[in-house]
C-alpha cells in the first residue's frame, strides 16, 4: 500500500525523524488558513505548496511551488488543486490533485550551504536483508544519477539478527561528507528512519531529498512510503491511510471481493486458480498470439458466486474479446467449478457477449467437460493446455 507524502511524514515524525513540517489543505482558502497556522507553529513566512498524489517527480511536473506570501499561497494552491498533474511517474493523462500540503520553506539562507541527499530503506529480496541506499546527489534527478554515475550511490546492508549498528549510521554520515553538528544529526536521522521503517512494517521508505539546512539540521523534505499489505492486519492505524481514489476502481472492487486481480492491456480475460497457473495461462495466451487483459487468481474456492463476481469484473474491461477460464481441480472438484461456470453464465445471460473457453483439469475433469458440453450454452471446453490455446485462437480469428 502506497502512502501520500504527508502520511509518510506523519509516521516519520512519530519515530522522531525531523521533517519539513506542513498541513494538508483541500482548497485555496483552507491553504491560506493552514499557512497562517504554520507561521504560528514554526515562524516560517515562506511556504512550499506540494501536490499530494501517489507519484514522484511532482516538482518537475509543476506540483511543488514556492509561495512567498499568503496571496501566492492562495493563487498557487488554487492552481494545483484540481489540476491533472503529469509527471514521469504518472499515467500519460496525469493524476487529479485533490489536496496539497502547505509546508514550511526549509531552504532559507544561513551560515552554511544547504545540501540535498538521497536516502532510502528497502528490502533487498535477493539477499533477504534490509538495505539503506544513499547518495550525496539527492534531489530531482536521482534516476539519472543511478543510470549514469552508479558509483555515487552507496549501500549499507543490515544484519537482521542485530539490526542497524551505530558504526553503520556513522559510516553513512561520513560518506555523505558531513562533520560537526550535521554529522551528529545525520546519525540520529538514520537511526530514527530505520526504526520507522521496521516499526511500520514497510517495504520501502524513500526520502529524496534529505536536506542539510543552512543551520546544519537534517530533515526529510519528501517521503515516499510503501507499507507491506500483508502487515496491515497489525498496522490498523496505517491501514486507515489507504486512499482508494489513487487506485484503479476495478482493482479496488476485485480486492473487496477477495479476488487477486491486476488490470492489463490485452484482449483475453483470464480466470484462474493459483498465481502460478495464472502466470502460465498468461504465457499460454501470448503463445496463442494474443495478450492477456488481466491477471486474476480466484483462489482455492472457485464456487459459482466467486466465478460470477470474477466474470463481472473481467467484463467491465471494454477491451476483453474472449475469456479463458483455466482451473486446476486439486482441492476443488472440477465438476463443481463447471457447475459454477454454468450457473454464473445462466444468471448473467445477456451480459456475456464474448466467447468463453473453459479448461478444467484435475479431479473429475471429464465429468466437468461433459457438464459444460451438455449445458447447451455457448461455452467452449478444453482438457489439454494446447487445446485451450487453439480454442482462443479460433474464437478470436
Ligand atoms: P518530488 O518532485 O515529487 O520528488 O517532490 P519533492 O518533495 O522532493 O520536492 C521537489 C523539489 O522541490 C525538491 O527536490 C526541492 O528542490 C524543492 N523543495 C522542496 N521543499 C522546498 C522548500 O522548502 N523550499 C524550496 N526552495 N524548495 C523546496
Ligand atoms: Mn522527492
Amino acid at each position: 500500500m502506497n502512502l501520500h507524502e504527508f502520511q509518510g511524514k506523519q509516521i516519520l515524525a512519530s519515530y522522531g525523524v525531523r521533517v519539513q513540517r506542513g498541513l494538508v489543505a483541500n482548497n485555496a482558502e483552507e491553504a491560506v488558513e493552514k499557512a497562517k497556522q504554520l507561521t504560528e507553529e514554526t515562524g516560517t513566512s515562506w511556504f512550499v505548496i506540494k501536490a499530494q498524489i501517489h507519484a514522484g517527480g511532482r516538482g518537475k511536473g509543476g506540483g511543488v511551488k514556492l509561495a512567498k506570501n499568503l496571496d501566492e499561497v492562495k493563487e498557487i494552491a488554487g492552481k494545483i488543486i484540481g489540476m491533472d498533474l503529469i509527471t514521469p511517474q504518472t499515467p500519460p493523462e496525469g493524476k487529479k490533485v485533490n489536496r496539497v500540503l502547505v509546508a514550511e520553506d526549509v531552504y532559507y539562507p544561513g551560515e552554511s550551504e544547504t545540501s540535498e541527499f538521497y536516502m532510502s530503506v528497502l528490502l533487498d529480496r535477493a539477499k533477504g536483508r534490509n538495505m539503506i541506499m544513499y547518495s550525496t546527489e539527492g534531489g530531482m534527478d536521482i534516476e539519472e544519477v543511478a543510470e549514469k554515475t552508479p558509483h555515487l550511490i552507496f549501500k549499507e546492508e543490515i544484519d537482521p539478527s542485530v539490526g542497524l549498528q551505530g558504526f553503520q549510521a556513522r559510516r553513512i554520515a561520513f560518506n555523505l561528507g558531513l562533520s560537526g553538528n550535521a554529522f551528529k544529526e545525520m546519525v540520529k536521522f538514520v537511526d530514527a528512519l530505520y526504526r520507522a521503517y521496521i516499526g511500520s512494517d514497510s517495504s520501502m521508505f524513500e526520502i529524496n531529498p534529505v536536506l542539510k539546512t543552512s543551520d546544519n539540521m537534517i530533515l526529510a523534505v519528501d517521503a515516499k512510503v510503501t507499507i507491506d499489505d500483508n502487515a496491515l492486519y497489525r498496522q490498523k492505524e496505517y491501514a486507515e491511510f489507504r486512499d482508494f481514489s489513487e487506485e484503479r476502481p476495478i482493482e479496488v472492487e476485485a480486492n473487496k471481493a477477495g479476488l487477486n486481480y491486476v488490470d492489463l492491456d490485452g484482449t483475453v480475460g483470464c480466470m484462474v486458480n493459483g498465481a502460478g497457473l495464472a502466470m502460465a495461462t498468461m504465457d499460454l495466451i501470448k503463445y496463442a498470439g494474443f495478450e492477456p487483459a488481466n491477471f486474476l487468481d480466484v483462489g482455492g474456492t472457485a464456487d459459482a458466486k466467486r466465478v460470477e463476481t470474477a466474470f463481472r469484473i473481467i467484463l467491465k474491461d471494454p477491451n476483453v474479446k474472449a475469456i479463458l477460464i483455466n482451473i486446476f481441480g486439486g482441492i476443488v472438484r472440477c465438476d463443481r467449478v463447471a457447475q459454477g461456470v454454468v450457473d454464473a453464465y445462466s444468471n448473467m445471460g445477456d451480459d456475456i457477449n464474448v466467447p468463453i473457453i473453459v479448461r478444467l483439469q484435475g479431479t473429475n475433469a471429464e465429468l466437468a467437460k461433459d457438464l459444460i458440453d451438455k449445458s447447451g450454452m455457448p461455452i467452449l471446453s478444453a482438457v489439454e493446455f494446447q487445446e485451450a490455446a487453439d480454442q482462443v485462437k479460433a474464437a478470436l480469428s
